[in-house]
């Protein structure tokens, strides 16, 4: 196909108002095509070289490099060619004007694209060939290398031409042309009708590359596309879920039965292992292999496959306790420049949740049983690459009592995914086969708390043996107890944890001390003496906690959030902590103000 013909459709594209011309010049565009060219008439037609996921550089040159080769091809100063570019505003026109009136540079050029026997028109594979050596083109001299592409190809263009493979270059082509216009074009030029547009989404989002779709459905037509399968290494679209915040009802909607999982405040990745090559696709299908070279050894080490495509969310963790960390500090990592630095501040764990595709096997029509029972085998789990906690409920009191749960342990909240035979990977679809089932709620809690130590946990990984976190409970006046509110493993320093082994030495005892009401069970009982000051994000109703139990909610007590400690409180005396009442005060007056919230701005009746 010559670039011309496409040059002309952009042309008439760019003009037209209607998307139903817009879709009759792609479908048009794709009938004159070569099924052989078909693929990066896509990529072209959305201003691109190729699918995002591959991760490899796109066009996007600077005006200034732009504004050289332009000068070169056409021979005519930089300063003019400036002065034209201010005055316009726009490279394409740029190119497109002097092309008209100048001719072009014929000074060395040609060698750069011409080929021995070629015709001296351009034809769209060589324009997507040159463009792709410009995107690529890195290191010492790569600048005068795509100075020298970009003027070849605008030389040996028509002015029309010129004006899209300056914009093109420029990656400024804005067309418009969205994937839903493509797949409906493709329909169109291929099936003859926009009715099979369903069968090229359904092999698009179990293959996230249009491209490659569209020269499928050309070379093997519709029947070619109903064969298409997950293929690892090249990312499937995501099944998504709906959003209810009734139990209850969530249940229902997923006929009585369901798998819960903790709702993980991560990143999603879904993860391909090809022989020892793991690449890691975000939820927007971007390659984040790079940023999580410890998530790509754990997959290397935990997927016992040859192939399989894999998904699960990426979280931060405390390394010594293993305890979900916030959302917030994965962004930290994400922001820092050494990867081998911000893997060691920033530990992760990876919680799978589903599998795709193993050794061959499609997964994706299969009902999630099958799929998690596979998952459960291909995944050897260790403490950092493990199954998300699960559950299988039928009672609205199990799933709630799993959700308190789920936030309590620093999860989101839960995902319901219905259990029957249906119950299918939806890639690329948003249904109700999954649910979502979250606070909708975010309040921070100013206030710190004092609460005592009655118990503490020995840790893992590094403090393996070391005492790495502790139990915390608050003092009941009525009862003259103390009630667990939290287990705290964050917030002490590398000091703090050294001494602690020393610090609780005095008071350790063989079992729960009489005035402790627990239900924890940790490594080791200590009689209450120590208060801290523990700040966390915001109160939460928790079935593990046995501190005001019943008093909000029957069977459950309160707890604290992403519970951190600040300082010890050597000042004061266990009876001194905060008591029970308080922090049923706290949690109501946490709940005002999220009603306050929400109600604030809403028009009154
Ligand atoms: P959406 O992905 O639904 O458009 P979003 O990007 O705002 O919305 P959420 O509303 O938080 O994300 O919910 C979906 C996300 O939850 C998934 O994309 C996935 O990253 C994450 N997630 C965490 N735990 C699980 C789990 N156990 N099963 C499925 N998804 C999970």
């Amino acid at each position: 196909m010559l670039f011309e013909v496409l040059a002309k459709a952009l042309e008439v594209a760019e003009r037209t108002t209607s998307r139903t011309q817009l879709v009759a010049i792609v479908s048009d565009l794709f009938r004159k095509a070569e099924p052989d060219v078909v693929d990066k008439l896509v990529y072209l037609l959305q201003g691109r070289l190729w699918p995002d996921w591959l991760g490899l550089p796109e066009l996007g040159v600077g005006v200034k490099l732009l504004i050289k080769a332009i000068s070169k091809a056409y021979g005519v100063r930089e300063s003019e060619v400036e002065a034209l570019y201010g005055k316009l505003g726009d490279s394409g026109k740029v190119a497109e004007q002097l092309r008209t009136t100048k001719a072009p540079s014929t000074g060395g050029l040609a060698k750069f694209v011409q080929k021995p026997g070629e015709t001296a028109k351009l034809t769209v594979a060589e324009v997507h060939e040159i463009l792709s050596r410009v995107a690529l083109a890195t290191g010492e001299g790569s600048r005068d290398i795509k100075i020298n592409l970009i003027a070849s190809l605008l030389s040996k263009a028509g002015p029309l031409e010129a004006r899209y493979i300056a914009r093109l270059v420029e990656g400024r082509l804005r067309l418009g042309v969205g994937d839903a216009t493509i797949m409906e074009a493709l329909a169109v030029a291929y099936t003859g009708s926009s009715a099979n547009r369903p069968v090229i989404e359904y092999a698009y989002n179990v293959r996230a590359d249009l491209g490659n779709v569209a020269k499928v459905l050309a070379t093997r037509g519709l029947e070619g596309l109903k064969g298409i399968a997950p293929t690892p290494g090249i990312p499937i679209r995501p099944m998504l879920a709906e959003r209810l915040s009734d139990p209850g009802e969530i249940l229902a909607k997923v006929g009585g039965r369901a798998l819960v999982e903790y709702k993980y405040d991560g990143e999603r990745a879904q993860i391909h292992k090809i022989g020892d090559k793991v690449v890691v696709f975000s939820r927007r299908l971007e390659n984040i292999t790079h940023q999580y070279p410890d998530v790509v050894e754990m997959a290397r080490e935990g997927l016992k496959a040859s192939e399989a495509i894999v998904e699960g969310e990426i979280v931060c963790i405390d390394p010594d306790t293993g305890a979900l960390r916030p959302f917030q500090e994965l962004m930290h990592r994400k922001r820092k420049h050494d990867i081998h630095e911000a893997i060691k501040e920033y530990p992760v764990s990876v919680f799978l949740f589903d599998a795709l595709y193993v050794d061959g096997k499609n997964l994706i029509n299969k009902p999630i049983r099958e799929r998690r029972e596979v998952l459960s085998k291909v995944v050897e789990e260790s403490e950092r690459f493990r199954l998300s906690e699960a559950l299988l409920a039928t009672e609205p009191t199990k799933l709630e009592e799993f959700f308190l749960k789920a936030i309590e342990d620093g999860a989101e909240g839960v995902m319901v995914k219905a259990l029957h035979d249906q119950s299918v990977y939806q890639a690329g679809a948003r249904g109700w086969l999954w649910i979502k089932y979250k606070r909708d709620y975010k309040s921070e809690m100013i206030d710190t708390v004092d609460l005592v130590v009655v118990g503490a946990f020995k840790g893992r990984g590094r403090r393996g043996g070391k005492v790495g976190a502790l139990l915390f409970a608050a003092y009941d006046k009525a009862t003259d107890t103390f009630q667990t509110v939290c287990k705290v493993g964050s917030g002490f320093s590398d000091a703090d944890l050294e001494k602690m082994d020393e610090l609780l030495k005095p008071y350790v005892i063989p079992h729960r001390h009489p005035r402790v009401i627990s239900d924890m069970e940790p490594d080791i009982w200590v009689v209450p003496a120590l208060v801290a000051e523990i700040l966390g994000s915001e109160l939460t109703l928790s079935p593990q906690h046995t501190c005001c139990r019943g008093a909000i909610r029957k069977g459950v007590g309160i707890s604290i959030r992403f519970p951190r400690f600040i300082r010890w409180r050597p000042d004061k005396s266990p009876e001194d902590a905060t008591t029970t009442e308080e922090l049923i005060e706290m949690y109501r007056s946490q709940l005002r103000k999220i009603v306050e919230e929400v109600t604030e701005g809403q028009p009154s009746s």
